[in-house]
């Protein structure tokens, strides 16, 4: 090879795992850069494995809604949460999709595009700056490599707890009570740390049921959870005729920060290099901020200007919303860490936008952090009355 010739590549980027973080950047990059190449490597052969994932008004940025509008398959106007002194709305946009859909969207693009390729089934043993090695021994080349296997591969929770649940996709005899989501319902029986309800009603006769813990402990008894949702769901006027999937998640919520970014290839993305929020749990609103990038821009310049101001910002964030965990976790046990809960939401809905969506303010910081003002009586009372609806 001569020292202008560069080097094969079997594709511009090369895409390791097709779960949430990599279907969210192929889907970007088919629409922004339909000329680059794609190869997307999957060792399961459906495209996100077995979830539902959810996610609230402004987690999605404005500019991600021209590729990304596809992937929303259920909305809501807003949610419920229901405490034991308190109940109230949230207002704006929550919105849902399931693994099958990802997997529809995902898929239908792949087939209209030439330039990608989506290979299932496909185990990935080593990944470097620019080529992955197979299970099978042969390797790809890749301009762009992005390294994103899951929270497996670096789901690890320094110093904090875990947010935990059983989801139980149920057929109902009779149309559920509520056509709106139910964020947390937590006047049901508390053990294990602080645990709610999270109903998400899919159809008349459809809902998901959870039973969510936020425990500093791990282990779920699948079976027992599971029994209880059955148990406790007539208490929400809830008729199960069928149970037709179960969910199953145990995400670790850490004290410190896990969103240590390197400026160079491979990229490690997703749920594995920190790109999610470190007090919900969820990856949604960074994982489509990292797709955004990406997909704006050029393969030489990735790491450039732009690269450092997203990951100084989000990493800001993710110090701030771990530190929350190491408070919760560390100090409030039992009833207080359900108080603390409760408390936090009686915050202002945009307070609660912006905190899912990692984009808190300082203002943000000092409301949530300190717990004398916006949870005087005064704001119980206020929070108590009858909810309107959004
Ligand atoms: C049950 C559950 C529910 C969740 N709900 C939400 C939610 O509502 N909202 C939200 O924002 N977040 C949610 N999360 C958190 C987070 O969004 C998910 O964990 C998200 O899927 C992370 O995206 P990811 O692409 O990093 O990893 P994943 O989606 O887990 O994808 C990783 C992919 O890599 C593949 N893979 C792993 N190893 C290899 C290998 N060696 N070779 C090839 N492929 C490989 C896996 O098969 C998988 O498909 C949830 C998590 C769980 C577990």
């Amino acid at each position: 090879m001569t020292t202008q010739e560069q080097p094969r590549v079997d594709a511009d980027y090369l895409l390791v795992g097709g779960g949430l973080q990599n279907a969210l950047i192929l889907l970007a990059l088919a629409q922004r850069r339909p000329d680059a190449s794609i190869i997307l490597l999957e060792r399961d052969a459906g495209i996100g494995g077995n979830h539902i994932w959810s996610f609230q008004a402004r987690d999605l940025p404005a500019s991600a809604f021209a590729w990304a509008s596809p992937l929303i398959e259920y909305e809501w106007p807003g949610y419920q949460l229901f405490f034991k002194e308190s109940s109230r709305w949230v207002k704006g946009a929550y919105r849902s999709l399931s693994s099958e859909h990802l997997d529809r969207v995902v898929r239908a693009v792949a087939d209209a595009s030439p330039r990608i390729e989506l290979r299932r089934e496909t185990d990935v043993r080593r990944v470097q700056a620019e080529e992955v090695e197979l299970a099978d021994g042969s390797r790809l080349r890749g301009r762009v490599v992005i390294d994103a296997r899951g929270p497996e591969q670096g789901g690890h929770s320094p110093g904090g707890g875990y947010q935990k649940f059983v989801g139980l996709e149920c057929r109902l005899s009779r149309a559920a009570p509520t056509t709106v989501p139910i964020l947390m319902d937590s006047r049901c029986q508390q053990r294990d740390g602080f645990r709610f309800f999270y109903i998400l009603p899919f159809a008349a006769d459809r809902v998901l049921i959870e039973d969510t813990y936020f425990s500093n402990r791990p282990d779920l008894d699948v079976d027992a959870i599971s029994a209880a949702i059955l148990a406790e769901a007539p208490a929400f006027g809830l008729e199960i005729d069928a149970v037709l999937r179960t969910e199953v998640g145990v995400l670790p919520m850490p004290a410190l920060s896990t969103f240590h970014p390197k400026s160079q290839a491979p990229i490690v993305a997703g749920y594995a290099g920190g790109w999610f929020n470190p007090s919900t749990g969820y990856s949604l609103a960074a994982a489509s901020r990292l797709a955004e990038h990406l997909s704006k821009t050029p393969v030489d310049d990735l790491f450039g200007q732009d690269w450092r101001r997203l990951t100084r910002y989000l990493r800001f964030q993710s110090i701030f919303l771990a530190a929350l965990n190491l408070l919760m976790f560390r100090w409030f046990h039992g009833d207080k860490r359900r108080r603390l809960m409760e408390r936090f939401y009686l915050l202002p809905d945009a307070v609660i936008h912006r905190f899912f969506a990692m984009e808190t303010t300082l203002v943000d910081w000092w409301r949530i952090m300190y717990v004398g003002a916006p949870w005087t009586p005064k704001g119980w009372g206020r929070r108590a009355r009858t909810p309107e609806q959004p």
